[in-house]
């Protein structure tokens, strides 16, 4: 055949899964896993990641095994693939012992070319041999780790059953793997890379800007419930998200009492309401379903039109992935924040009841990121997407910040007060402390330092420790001073630090609405 390769990829994807064109970087994937490379994607939810692995394995000889952690989000794949006639099944404790021994038998066979299975049970040793028996006949022909993020303690859904995925590289070298996931900041990135021992890896990241989503953060009041059934009342599936179950449990009752169809989804519900929850939601018979972050991993409804989160969510990327769920389908979308003060302390003391402290180091990092984005002046898809390495050209236009910008003020003398101060206490403390100082503080960890004899004890006295905070964050985001990031907040000054001592730079800064909004209700983190 004279077909170049790209003509026959064309028809492949038109033959199995009748699409026309492929998404943006799903060539390039599907080309390098065609020549048996490692490879790590990031493509955001709903970019088209399935097709990535599921066209090469239907392409190459054997079977490729997909990693996935749960077992709705196999079923889904598998029913949608089968739907397609193609050959895929799974396999997972969930099957009587004649089901199984079929879809072994299947596989064996090689009528199977993509097989799903749960990471506890890949690594038993009965499926190790099995995999085995399969390496000579029909073959492997890859390794397909969905969700790879949660290899890693950074990102935000870990699951240490993942770890011993390191394993199948040493069991069987020569089979290539593709990792996959939404999100990765480069820290989880380069995890996934390490824990899977990846070998010299393509790396594919895709934008993660979604234009068609409106983000928005609001203090949250008496009033926030209020907002949130105008905002139902509008029309359009929604999802709202609460941290706790029994949150879940109460907004969803209220809300029903107010007249709007709306279901619960949590941890704490059986499997099978959950199932029917989640699939009535999907089928629009509900409008509004009220879940803990156990809801959405794999859903695909395109027609979301808003996520709200009532309560804050653990770390940024986990907020950018649940907001990722609303607008698949392109048309508009909001995506709304309600912040508390009482809320952070909330999870802070959460965090606190963590027994290991590296994670409670880590929780705390991302906890804080959390709060800086919230309480940022900043285009709000600029600070996100900057948190997964990207830069947007220009601000989005649509979010709060870039509707509403507030009055901004030269605070040039401030950041050069905040700036001596960290200078003078020899870039060994972070954000607090410095304030402290700045603020005259009288606390023991002061006097142990001997602070309070510095000549910038006191000098920020006229200002509010808020007031400072919003400061800090704007010389952190603009790089003006550098921040240590291993869960021990460490400001360190950096060459913009010195242009702004010496009076070679502005600093302007805008006093962010949350903070206002919300004095006299906060309690610090
Ligand atoms: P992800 O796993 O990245 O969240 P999926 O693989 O579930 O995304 O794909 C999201 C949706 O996009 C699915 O409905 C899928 O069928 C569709 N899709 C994927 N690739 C293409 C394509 N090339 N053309 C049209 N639709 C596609
Ligand atoms: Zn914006």
């Amino acid at each position: 055949m004279s077909a170049s390769p790209s003509d026959s990829l064309d028809r492949a994807l038109k033959q199995y899964f009748g699409y026309d064109r492929f998404r943006p970087g799903q060539q390039g994937i599907i080309e390098a896993s065609l020549e048996n490379q490692d490879q790590l994607v990031i493509m955001p939810t709903g970019g088209g990641k399935s097709l990535c692995f599921q066209l090469p394995a239907l392409l190459r000889p054997g079977v490729t095994v997909v990693v996935s952690p749960l077992i709705a989000l196999m079923q889904d794949q598998v029913d949608s693939l089968q739907a397609n006639g193609l050959g895929a099944t799974f396999l997972n404790s969930t099957l009587k012992g004649v089901e199984a021994r079929d879809r072994i038998r299947a596989v064996r066979q090689g009528d199977i070319k993509l097989l799903y299975v749960a990471p506890e049970r890949l690594l038993s040793e009965h499926f190790l041999e099995f995999l085995s028996q399969l390496r000579s006949q029909p073959g492997l022909s890859g390794f397909a780790i969905d969700e790879a993020h949660c290899v890693s303690e950074w990102g935000h859904d870990f699951r240490p059953e993942y770890r011993q995925l390191s394993r199948l590289r040493q069991y069987y070298p020569e089979v290539p793997v593709t990792a996959l996931t939404a999100t990765a900041t480069d820290r989880v990135r380069q995890d996934i890379i390490q824990q899977l021992s990846l070998k010299r890896p393509q790396v594919h990241i895709a934008s993660f800007y979604r234009p068609n989503l409106t983000y928005e953060v609001r203090p949250k009041t008496r009033d926030s419930y209020q907002q949130i059934y105008q905002l139902i009342r509008q029309g359009g599936s929604g999802i709202i998200y609460c941290l706790s179950r029994r949150q879940v449990d109460k907004l969803a009752d209220k809300l029903r009492q107010d007249g709007i169809e709306a279901l619960p989804y949590h941890a704490g519900m059986s499997d099978r309401d959950r199932a029917d929850n989640q699939t009535r939601f999907i089928r629009d018979d509900v409008q509004v379903i009220v879940a803990t972050i156990a809801f959405g991993m794999g859903i695909n409804k395109p027609d979301v039109r808003f996520v709200i989160h009532y309560d804050l969510p653990k770390t940024l990327e986990g907020y950018y992935q649940e907001t990722g769920r609303a607008g698949r389908d392109g048309e508009p979308a909001q995506c709304i924040l309600f912040l508390s003060y009482g809320d952070v302390s909330k999870v802070d003391w959460m965090i606190s009841q963590k027994p290991d402290e590296q994670e409670q180091r880590i929780a705390r990092q991302q906890l804080r990121q959390v709060i800086d984005y919230a309480d940022s002046t900043e285009c709000r898809p600029s600070i996100l997407l900057r948190y997964f390495g990207e830069t947007l050209s220009e601000p989005c236009q649509t979010c709060d910040n870039c509707r509403n910008p507030k009055p901004i003020e030269d605070w040039t003398v401030e950041a050069m007060k905040f700036l001596s101060c960290v200078a003078r206490c020899q870039e060994r403390f972070g954000v607090t402390h410095i304030i402290d100082v700045l603020r005259g503080s009288k606390k023991e960890k002061i006097k142990k330092y001997r602070h309070d004899r510095l000549s910038t004890y006191g000098i920020g006295k006229d200002r509010t420790a808020d007031q400072w905070r919003a400061l800090a964050r704007t010389l952190k985001h603009r790089g003006f001073v550098d921040e240590t990031d291993d869960g021990y907040s460490v400001l360190k000054l950096n060459a913009l630090s010195w242009e702004i001592m010496r009076q070679q730079r502005k600093v302007e800064v805008a006093l962010p609405r949350t903070v206002s909004a919300l004095e006299g209700d906060r309690r610090s983190p």
